[in-house]
């Protein structure tokens, strides 16, 4: 267990940068839709109902903000990459994020949460730019490991290194276990 990570509760839901917590330090979760983000949050919290609080309708294109005390915060970012989106959304959705990106001086790490069975997609990588435009860590969880064998998840971590090189550190992720 992550010292703090088990104390989270929902804050608050902000669909604009001006809505933000403004003190104290944070990391971010980002990751395509489906991914397996909220299992990580939920699983890494300890807490198997937090994150279906930014799953309501309506919150699943805020972004979510978690207090674990002490001014610490998890911070859940949309999930990207529906296919049924309309260009509008795509528009909110990259100025959002880029608003949330520019403004946080609480802000200490970014999370990338990754199907291992799918590796690393454009919106990833875009999500990679914003965090390294602000010289931030990225770290990915490939998560799912479950779902392949273990050779299988070795050698698709490896293609994802091999790909990443120092930009992020890696590691296999499972909800399950
Ligand atoms: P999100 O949209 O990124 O928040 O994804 P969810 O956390 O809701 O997960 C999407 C689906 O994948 C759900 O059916 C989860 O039960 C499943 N899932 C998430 N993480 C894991 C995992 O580590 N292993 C397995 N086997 N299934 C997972």
């Amino acid at each position: 267990m992550i010292p703090y990570f088990h104390r989270a509760q929902f804050l608050i839901s902000a669909g604009k940068a001006k809505q933000f917590p403004v003190t104290g330090m944070e990391v971010a979760f980002a990751g395509r839709s489906n991914a397996g983000k909220s299992s990580a949050i939920n699983t890494l919290c300890d807490n198997k109902g937090l994150a279906r609080s930014s799953k309501t309708p309506g919150r699943t294109q805020l972004v979510n903000f978690f207090g674990l005390g002490e001014g610490l915060r998890v911070t859940d970012l949309p999930g990207y990459g529906y296919a049924q989106v309309s260009d509008s959304m795509r528009e909110h959705w990259a100025e959002l994020l880029g608003d949330y990106f520019r403004s946080r001086q609480s802000l200490r790490g970014l999370l990338l949460v990754v199907d291992i069975r799918r590796k690393i997609t454009d919106y990833d990588r875009q999500m990679m730019a914003f965090a390294e435009a602000v010289g931030l860590p990225v770290h990915i969880l490939l998560t799912k490991a479950d779902k392949l064998k273990r050779g299988q998840a070795a050698t698709a971590m490896l293609e994802v290194r091999k790909e990443l090189g120092d930009r992020a550190t890696v590691q296999q992720f499972s909800a399950l276990n």
